[in-house]
């Protein structure tokens, strides 16, 4: 079975290549470190997007209702 490694695109042969469908152990590392850090990436924003909305729709709200009574009383 003919490949191309998906990180250099040198051709490979899953005969030949004991890292098919990667051309050496380098490129089959490579893949596996994009992988790990495509994952970090991808899991973190996901846990903050849930942090920061519970947190802004808790402190935001009363804050800004306390923030336009008090200046349109006094200037009244
Ligand atoms: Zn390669």
């Amino acid at each position: 079975m003919k490949h191309k490694c998906p990180i250099c695109k040198a051709a490979t042969d899953s005969a030949v290549h004991t890292d098919f469908p990667f051309c050496s152990e380098r490129c089959r590392e490579r893949d596996l470190g994009n992988w790990a850090s495509e994952k970090y990436v991808v899991s973190e924003p996901v846990f903050n997007e849930d942090d920061i909305a519970a947190g802004e729709g808790n402190t935001i709200v009363p804050d800004l209702d306390n923030d336009l009574d008090n200046p349109n009383d006094a200037e009244h």
